[in-house]
């Protein structure tokens, strides 16, 4: 019996064919690759820009540059998400504060980010990072509305999303990344997401201004356009300081071939879903689906008492769960450091339990009932 993994990518003869066309061509970076991933994914998401980046760090890194955090200043993120979503604010010198997740549907809640800010005085906070986390979109909606009285930036981490999307109050689909109520949209392409690349990232926008901030940081802040002077075709100017976070024209071919079937194979993570949910409903914990929305699944996440001990025993079984995720605020380096010690007990309560079982476009049918069984039977003693 092999190895079932929590997650997986599909790499198919028409990304490998893909790959090794650009290969012989005449661009390895910064070609018509990269300008056509970014075309297709924007129209993909809905935003108007797109800008492909080295990964999805990256891209937070350069997006929180974009919006003008400045050291000291402070931004909220959730506890349950990959540390990146809060090292980004680190890099450019902020504080990171946490507000608690909601407790079935573990994204970060509304009312407990409302409570943080109203705790504190006006102009406390300069923007919000809400996760798309396991995959199910935030109601950015509501997040807009609390941003726009607090006059917050927001960032849509949409890493686990690409393909998410919610009704808003007038009945109007908004995909993840669409950049709608947020100011920016973050995806990644690292294997284990849905879209494949070795390493990448993107970031969309509907700003003109901020599309052009994201284009010069991409790469170390030099530009051509609105030069201060101008010695002759050769010239360009580095007006601010920016860093090498460019994607290469290799990995855009492969993140285009990787799009085009991940609308089947969001549609494929919602049939997995589907007959885990059926498996365990009454049995079983797994993550609230609210009404109106599309979950894309990066993640089937379950809650059970003795969660080491059901890790353990699929591990046995040979099916690798994971873990999604330890709470930021609890890793050494953000316990050390530990701004405002907010009552995060939904995020610690679900760090206790949680459990992400294997969720992947190319799991078959078999496995999945293989781990089904396995799973209740641990559960059911
Ligand atoms: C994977 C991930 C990132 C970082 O993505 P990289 O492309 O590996 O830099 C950021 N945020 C979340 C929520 C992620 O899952």
């Amino acid at each position: 019996m092999k190895v079932i993994p929590y997650g997986k990518q599909a790499i198919d003869q028409s990304d490998i064919d893909a790959v090794v066309k650009t290969l012989t061509g005449d661009f390895l970076t910064q070609g018509p690759k990269i300008q056509e991933f970014e075309e297709r994914f924007s129209s993909y998401v809905g935003s108007e820009y797109a800008v492909a980046v080295s990964n999805a760090t990256a891209g937070l890194h350069i997006g929180v540059m974009a919006l003008g955090l400045k050291p000291g200043e402070r931004v909220i993120t959730t506890p349950i998400t990959f540390a990146a979503s809060a090292n980004c604010v680190r890099y450019a010198g902020g504080e990171v504060w946490f507000a608690d997740i909601d407790r079935d549907s573990y994204v970060l809640s509304l009312e407990s980010t409302r409570r943080l800010i109203e705790s504190k005085p006006n102009g406390f906070f300069k923007g919000i990072i809400p996760v798309d986390f396991g995959g199910l979109p935030v109601n950015l909606e509501d997040f807009r509305t609390l941003a726009f009285e607090h006059d917050l930036w927001m960032i849509e981490d949409a890493c686990h999303a690409p393909g998410g999307y919610f009704y808003n109050s007038k009945g109007i689909k908004q995909m993840c990344g669409n950049a709608e109520y947020a100011d920016l949209g973050i995806f990644s392409f690292h294997p284990v997401k849905h879209i494949a690349c070795g390493e990448g990232g993107m970031v969309t926008t509907n700003s003109k201004q901020l599309y052009e901030k994201l284009i010069r940081l991409r790469t170390h802040g030099i530009t051509k356009e609105n030069m201060i002077q101008n010695h002759g075709g050769w010239y360009y100017e580095m007006q601010e300081l920016g860093f090498n976070y460019r994607l290469t024209d290799i990995q855009a071919a492969l993140g285009i071939t990787q799009l085009a079937k991940n609308i089947e194979g969001v549609k494929k993570r919602n049939k997995i879903a589907d007959r885990y949910k059926k498996a365990f409903n009454g049995k079983i914990k797994y993550q609230y689906l609210p009404e109106g929305v599309l979950n894309a699944h990066h993640l089937f996440i379950i809650e059970v008492n003795d969660r080491k001990g059901l890790y353990d025993f699929l591990r046995t079984q040979k099916i690798f769960t994971q873990v999604h995720y330890i709470p930021v605020h609890t890793l050494p380096y953000y316990k050390k450091i530990g701004y405002g010690n907010a009552d995060l007990k939904n995020a610690e309560n679900y760090y206790l339990k949680c459990l992400s079982l294997p969720m992947y476009p190319t799991l078959t049918e078999e496995e999945q009932r293989f781990v089904i069984e396995k799973t209740l039977y641990f559960v059911n003693g």
